[in-house]
């Protein structure tokens, strides 16, 4: 398929941008609520880690831990499988807030985060 019809099909279990701290792009990241970490299950807990003020943002907060994927991308912690080729969250049914409320497949932000990454499309 070619990259610009991967880009334009948004197939989430084929992307995981949202689902990524890609560059300085700060809006990827998984901000926690204090509801967002009270639910999440025990294992997990660990994973929510303190974000000072000062670098990014201007209050205390809490955000999900990161990781590097096969291809050395830094996403989330709870994603499985590997940046634009495919993927999935190891607690899809007790994701955070922010996971289910702002970026939806297909909206103009999904549209967005995609066109600006087209280039990750390749090869897969
Ligand atoms: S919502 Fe959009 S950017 Fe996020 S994983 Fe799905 S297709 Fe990708
Ligand atoms: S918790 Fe799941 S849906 Fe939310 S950013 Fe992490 S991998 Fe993506």
């Amino acid at each position: 398929m070619p990259v610009r019809s991967k880009v334009l099909k948004p197939d989430c279990r084929a992307c995981g941008l949202c689902c990524a701290a890609l560059y300085a792009d700060n809006e990827s990241w998984a901000d926690l609520t204090d509801e967002d970490i009270a639910a999440l299950p025990k294992r997990w807990k660990k994973y929510a880690l303190p974000v000072t003020p000062g670098w990014a943002f201007t209050e205390n907060h809490y955000a999900f831990a990161t990781k590097y994927d096969k291809d050395g991308n830094t996403v989330c912690v709870g994603l499985k499988g590997t940046l634009a080729r495919k993927v999935s969250c190891a607690l899809y049914e007790n994701r955070p807030s922010v996971c289910r409320d702002s970026i939806q497949p297909g909206n103009k932000d999904c549209k967005t985060l995609r066109s600006k990454y087209a280039m990750l499309f390749r090869g897969t």
